[in-house]
């Protein structure tokens, strides 16, 4: 890897770090395995804040300093991301081109969409546990994602290569994805991306530098 990444990581506070300890605080979890390239705005933690007192030019001003000194976005993705409000626009914002002088600002974010093992109930599954609440393994082999349970930013924003579904190896599924280069977004669970984090982030930005290849959806429609 040339130059070390700065990640930035979006996650809804609820679900990813209050009440959770020591591994399951999947946050600073992350944080730590990034070793100071970690960045994180922590714009939910205060449970007072709502983010509908704060006009458009506010919100983004609160979170563009985060962005704009990351080149990977890391999402959270968890039974009540689809309830926040600060997710949609951190996706949003890390999809917009920037300018900056040097490598690391210079444009867009690759991103990368982590399931946490966490059951619907909110409660962290032990390490090697199911993924069941977001996608399914069905018989010819094809995975497929529930992606109604995203926020709206992820999933327009995977599934999304352009000319790239194809059919499965039975000919039962017809709009399948390859899950490494389909998706701008790609999505990967929690206990493999921790695993290999600079081989996710490393695809991330080969992603981003072909970023004209996706259907990428960078706006926020009403609010989402
Ligand atoms: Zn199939």
């Amino acid at each position: 890897m040339a130059t070390p990444k700065k990640v930035f990581v979006s996650y809804k506070y609820s679900d990813v770090v209050e009440g959770r300890v020591d591994k399951f605080n999947f946050r600073d979890k992350l944080i730590d395995e990034l070793d100071g390239r970690g960045l994180v705005h922590k714009g939910e933690d205060n449970e007072s804040f709502d983010l509908k007192d704060y006009k458009r030019d506010q919100i983004i001003s609160k979170i563009h300093p985060f962005v704009k000194n990351s080149s990977i976005t890391v999402v959270f993705i968890t039974p009540n991301a689809i309830k926040s409000q600060w997710i949609p626009w951190e996706i949003s914002i890390s999809l917009r081109k920037r300018t900056y002088d040097n490598e690391q600002n210079m444009t867009r974010n690759g991103i990368i969409g982590v399931y946490l093992p966490l059951d619907s109930n909110n409660i962290p599954v032990e390490f090697g546990g199911n993924y069941n609440f977001y996608k399914k393994l069905k018989s010819c082999g094809t995975i497929t994602h529930f992606t109604s349970k995203f926020p709206n930013m992820i999933a327009d924003n995977a599934f999304n290569l352009k000319n790239g579904a194809h059919t499965c190896g039975s000919g039962c599924c017809d709009s399948v994805y390859d899950s490494s280069t389909g998706s701008y977004i790609e999505l990967v669970d929690w206990d493999t991306f921790i695993d290999d984090i600079d081989e996710y982030i490393d695809r991330a930005w080969k992603r981003r530098e072909k970023f004209d290849n996706y259907n990428c959806r960078i706006k926020l429609n009403e609010g989402n």
